[in-house]
C-alpha cells in the first residue's frame, strides 16, 4: 500500500508521522511554494499532547512551548469568567495544554518525515483507476497510489474533487494574529487569558507567551465577511479597539507593528455527509473545518491522522478503514464544531445588558460543568 498525502499542514504532517511509525509508505505533497515560516501562534491540547507521545515526538513539542500554569477567559475588566489549570489538567490527563509558534510545530513535524515533502505540487483533479488513485497537479505532474488523504485543509480540493462540494460559514467575525518579539514580565507569562470585551460584537484578544522573546497576540471583531484592512490601518483600530482593556494588553499594544500583522475571516463548514468515497479520505480542516473559539481545529486533525492510520493498520481492506474511522471521528468532530459556533455567536452578541447576562452565565457555570467539558476535550479516547 503507498498513500499519497496532499496537505503539509499540521495534520498531514502528523499523519506522515504516524503512517511511518506503522511502516505504511507514503509520498506528501504541499502547494505552497517551499518550507516557510507560517502562521502564528497555536494553543496544542492535552487531547493533541496525548497523540504526539504516541508518536513520540511528545517532548520535543514541549521543548520548543509554554505551559501556561493558568488559562483564563476573563473580560476586559479584569472579571474572571472561567479558569482551567494546567497543573490539573496534567494531573488528570498525563499532560498538559502548551502554547507554541507555528513554526516552530511545523520544524519538529518536518524534522521526523523521513519522506521529502514535494512543495509547488496544487492538487488540481483526482481520478481513481481499478486499484490506483492519481492525484493531477496544477503543473501537469501527477502522484499514483492506492489510497490518497486529503489534509489540504479548509478549501480542500480533494474533498470537492472526490468527496463532497461543502457549504462554507463565516462566523461573523474577522480575526488579526500577529508574533511579537517580546518577553512578558513573569507574572504575566504564566497565564494565558482570552478577554471579552464588555461591548462585545464580537471584540476578543489574547497574548501569551509561545517562546522566547515570542508573544503570540489575537483579536476579534465582528465585521462584514471579506473586510480587509491593510496592516497600517489595522493597527490603529486595534489599538483603538482595545483601548478599555485594563492590565497589561496596553503595554502589549505599544509592542504590536503592522508588519506582525496577519488577518483572517474565521469560518468553519457545514457537516458533510461522507468524509470518503472510493479511495479518497479526509482528514483535518479538510472534513470538519471549525471556527477556532475552543482551541481544538489543530487537536482534531492531529486525533484524526492517530485514528486513521490505526484503522489502516488494523484493516485489510481501505473501505473498512475508512468507514471505521469515520465512525469514531464524525460525532466528536461535529460536537466540537458546534460548541465553537456557539461561543463565537455569544461574543457577537452586542450591549452591556447581554454581555452582562454572557458572562454571569459564564461565571456561574459550575465547576463540574467545566471539568466535563474539558473531559470531553482532553479525555478523548484514542483507542476506542
Ligand atoms: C485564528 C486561528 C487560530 C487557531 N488556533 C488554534 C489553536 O490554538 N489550537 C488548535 O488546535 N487549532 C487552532 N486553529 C485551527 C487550526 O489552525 C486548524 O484546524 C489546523 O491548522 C488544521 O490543520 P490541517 O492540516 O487540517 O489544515 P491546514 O493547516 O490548513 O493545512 C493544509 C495544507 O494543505 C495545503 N494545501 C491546500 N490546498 C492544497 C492543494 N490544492 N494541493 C496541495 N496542497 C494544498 C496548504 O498549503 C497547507 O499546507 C486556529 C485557526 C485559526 C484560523
Amino acid at each position: 500500500m503507498k498513500v499519497i498525502i496532499i496537505g503539509a499542514g499540521i495534520g498531514g504532517l502528523t499523519t506522515a508521522i504516524a503512517l511511518q511509525q506503522r511502516g505504511i509508505a507514503y509520498e506528501i505533497y504541499d502547494a505552497a511554494p517551499g518550507n516557510r515560516p507560517v502562521g502564528a501562534g497555536i494553543m496544542l491540547g492535552a487531547n493533541a499532547m496525548r497523540v504526539y507521545e504516541r508518536l513520540e515526538i511528545a517532548e520535543e513539542i514541549k521543548s520548543v512551548s509554554v505551559l501556561a500554569e493558568y488559562i483564563y477567559i476573563r473580560n476586559c475588566q479584569g472579571t474572571v469568567l472561567q479558569t482551567i489549570s494546567n497543573a490539573e489538567v496534567e494531573e488528570r490527563y498525563g499532560t498538559g495544554t502548551y502554547g507554541l509558534h507555528r513554526a516552530a510545530l511545523q520544524q519538529v513535524l518536518l524534522g521526523h518525515c523521513r519522506q521529502p515533502v514535494h512543495y509547488n505540487k496544487r492538487c488540481a483533479s483526482v481520478s481513481e483507476n481499478g486499484p490506483c488513485i492519481t492525484v493531477h497537479f496544477s503543473d501537469g505532474s501527477k502522484a499514483e497510489g492506492s489510497l490518497v488523504i486529503g489534509a489540504d485543509g479548509i478549501r480542500s480540493a480533494v474533498r470537492e474533487q472526490c468527496v463532497e462540494k461543502a457549504r462554507y460559514r463565516y462566523s461573523g467575525q474577522t480575526c488579526w494574529r500577529a508574533i511579537i518579539p517580546v518577553d512578558l514580565p513573569a507574572a504575566e507569562a504564566s497565564v494565558a487569558a482570552e478577554t471579552w470585551s464588555v461591548k462585545g460584537g464580537g471584540l476578543r484578544a489574547m497574548f501569551t507567551q509561545v517562546g522566547p522573546q515570542q508573544v503570540y497576540f489575537w483579536m476579534t471583531k465582528a465585521m462584514p465577511a471579506g473586510t480587509v484592512m491593510p496592516p497600517e490601518a489595522a493597527l490603529p483600530f486595534i489599538r483603538e479597539q482595545l483601548s478599555g482593556y485594563e492590565g497589561y494588553m496596553q503595554a502589549m499594544l505599544h509592542h504590536l507593528r503592522p508588519e506582525y500583522l496577519i488577518q483572517s475571516d474565521l469560518s468553519d463548514i457545514a457537516p458533510l455527509r461522507s468524509w470518503h468515497k472510493g479511495r479518497a479520505v479526509l482528514l483535518g480542516d479538510a472534513a470538519h473545518a471549525t471556527t477556532p473559539n475552543v482551541g481544538q481545529g489543530a487537536g482534531l486533525a492531529i486525533e484524526d491522522a492517530w485514528v486513521l492510520v490505526q484503522c489502516l493498520a488494523a484493516s485489510g481492506h481501505h473501505e473498512q478503514a475508512f468507514e471505521a474511522y469515520q465512525q469514531r471521528r464524525m460525532a466528536r468532530a461535529g460536537k466540537i464544531v458546534r460548541l465553537s459556533r456557539q461561543i463565537g455567536w455569544l461574543t457577537n452578541w452586542k450591549g452591556r445588558l447581554l454581555t452582562g447576562l454572557r458572562d454571569s452565565l459564564m461565571k456561574r457555570m459550575p465547576k463540574r460543568m467545566t471539568d466535563k467539558q474539558l473531559a470531553f476535550f482532553y479525555g478523548v479516547d484514542l483507542d476506542a
